[in-house]
């Protein structure tokens, strides 16, 4: 089995089932269970926040951010292609009715400082009123570089804007920018955090936990998001068995997130090697990864003959059909993550390679 459809595909390793078995537990909307209280100080203090708040998922988090930070009728600035717009059900317009302002993502993930100066609306009463800014890094594997992330913050200050980090996968992003910068990837993350009023955190992607998310901010901003949760559903008891989880991750998975970008990187090497050998696969295109990400597009055809043959082994991806200047093409999206080995990445290449010579 090799499972490629996404990080959130892995299962909690022996010693992060212990932690959970072991964990003293509480009552979390009392606020005194002592892991869930351990988890929110570990987690504040690694990326340089007063406080934080454990919530069931990414997208909960998220919403709550948006909710903490907006009134109704607020607007928030945000990406055409920002899971806060596309990939959480309208939950802010829906649930917080915020009005969401997408803009293009230019072709490196980042929105143009000069597109989210445009979209700030003047105090008129013609206009919803812009009150957030939010930033997904990394945003499909690719990683917006410390400066950029430096850049929005201060525009956001200097116009009176909140700016919210969608940081699912922050960490990927941080071990992706460390060596450059000669810092741990700790040090890194919270340098990409510094200047920007809240960060959400997905535990359960490439740290590998099965449950949760961590919602980052000021201890005023966290007392807030408290309420949010608690009217969102989010309020839940026995929390210590998901964050001993969580807890476990931050100590011990964020440095090995590194192997999941060196396997990601063998991946679309090894699959554009075959593309230019293998006349079968002549229709083969990888994109660069620049973190655990690989995206690879083809033609439907041969997409139609692949992704079966690769299934009947064991190796899913996920497939979407989209049309390209040259007609429609399948883009497959190839996640690397803590359950998937050097060995599945060779194996995946083999088998790749067996399907295009027979
Ligand atoms: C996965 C993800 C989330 C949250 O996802 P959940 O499945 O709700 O935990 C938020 N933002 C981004 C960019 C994501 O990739």
């Amino acid at each position: 089995m090799a499972d490629f459809r996404s990080d959130t595909v892995t299962q909690p390793c022996a010693a992060m089932r212990q932690a959970m078995h072991n964990a003293p537990l509480g009552d979390d909307v009392f606020n005194d269970d002592p892991t869930t209280l351990e988890l929110q100080r570990y987690g504040a203090e690694l990326l340089g926040f007063e406080a934080a708040l454990f919530a069931p998922s990414g997208t909960q988090a998220n919403l709550i951010a948006m909710m903490s930070h907006c009134q109704r009728g607020d607007e928030a600035i945000v990406g055409q292609q920002w899971h806060t717009y596309k990939w959480e059900a309208g939950g802010m317009a829906v649930l917080g009715s915020i009005q969401p302002q997408p803009l293009e993502l230019q072709a490196d993930g980042t929105l143009a400082l000069t597109d989210i100066a445009a979209a700030i609306k003047p105090d008129d009463p013609h206009f919803a009123r812009t009150r957030l800014v939010v930033i997904e890094n990394t945003v499909g594997g690719k990683v917006l570089p410390l400066s950029y992330m430096r850049a929005v913050a201060a525009l956001a200050q200097d116009r009176g804007l909140a700016c919210h980090i969608d940081g699912a996968r922050l960490l990927n992003a941080a071990v992706a920018l460390a060596p450059q910068q000669g810092v741990s990837p700790q040090q890194m993350a919270r340098e990409l955090c510094q200047g920007y009023d809240s960060v959400s955190l997905c535990l359960s992607k490439g740290l590998g936990c099965p449950v949760g998310s961590l919602l980052l901010g000021s201890k005023e901003f966290i007392a807030r998001a408290r309420r949010v949760r608690k009217m969102l559903g989010g309020g839940m008891r026995q929390t210590g068995v998901l964050t001993a989880a969580g807890l476990y991750a931050l100590k011990h998975n964020i440095e090995r997130l590194a192997d999941d970008h060196a396997n990601a990187r063998l991946l679309a090497d090894g699959l554009q090697q075959l593309a230019s050998e293998q006349p079968a696969l002549k229709t083969l295109t990888v994109i660069a990864p620049q973190t655990n990400i690989v995206f690879t597009d083809i033609s439907p055809a041969l997409a139609e003959r692949l992704l079966p043959y690769l299934a009947g082994h064991g190796i899913n991806v996920t497939a979407s059909r989209y049309q390209a200047a040259q007609g429609a093409l399948m883009r497959l999206r190839w996640v690397c993550h803590l359950d998937i080995k050097r060995s599945d990445i060779d194996r995946t290449l083999s088998l790749t390679d067996k399907f295009a010579s027979s």
